[in-house]
């Protein structure tokens, strides 16, 4: 069973696709966390983020740097965006995600291109969006609860660019596949999303042999 969890920045997908592979029992893919390792991988080795020969080769990254604190910072999710939209950097990083997704029992991952590049046969598919205010104010109270400063408005325009160009790169854009289910979590609570992701899966798993 693969369930693939699609969304803009900051859309709260992480959440939910952590709680989906909590409920089914199956691990979990945060894909976003590879191109977060390439870009810190590319500013630790003083690299070009204008190459794309050096960014392919920052995709050799060691596997410790996907626990590295520094990956979640707003920079490097600005910098893994651009050097997402190089092909040979996807390329790269594609089958390692393919043998995630169709491990034995099944898996979720989340990302922007799951479910029409990655998986596209996955079982169900999430299509996560929020909008950017409401991204905005999210991300706001995830960094003042760690005591860091953050602008809501400056974060809303960061996502909104994020956004742009995550959708309008010419490889592997961000889009709802067809065959994916929207969420929009805009007006619900954390735990109302996870109910309703759970609720829309089930309903795309009905019949999915068990076992
Ligand atoms: O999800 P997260 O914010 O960690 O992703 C960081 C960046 O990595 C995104 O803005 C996007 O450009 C890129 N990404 C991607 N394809 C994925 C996951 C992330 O292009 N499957």
């Amino acid at each position: 069973m693969i369930i693939a969890v699609d969304e803009p920045a900051a859309s709260g997908k992480g959440t939910i696709a952590r709680a989906l592979a909590a409920h089914y029992g199956i691990p979990h893919l945060d894909t976003g966390g590879l191109y977060r390792a390439v870009a810190l991988s590319l500013r630790r080795a003083g690299g070009d983020p204008d190459n794309e020969g050096d960014a392919l080769a920052a995709t050799g990254f060691p596997d410790g740097l996907l626990a590295d604190p520094e990956l979640r910072a707003e920079e490097t999710g600005v910098l893994a965006s651009r050097l997402s939209a190089y092909p040979a950097v996807r390329a790269a990083l594609l089958k390692r995600q393919r043998d995630f997704a169709h491990q034995q029992g099944g898996a979720v991952l989340d990302g922007r291109d799951i479910g029409t590049v990655i998986a596209p046969e996955a079982d169900a598919k999430l299509y996560v969006i929020a909008s950017p205010r409401v991204r905005a104010e999210r991300r706001a109270t995830e960094m003042t609860g760690q005591g860091q400063k953050a602008d809501i408005d400056v974060m809303e325009s960061e996502i909104a660019a994020r956004d742009a160009r995550d959708m309008g790169r010419d490889n592997a854009p961000l889009a709802q596949a067809d065959d994916a289910d929207l969420l929009d979590t805009s007006e619900l609570t954390i735990d109302a999303a996870i109910q309703r992701a759970i609720a829309l899966v089930d309903a795309r798993l009905e019949g999915y042999p068990k076992g």
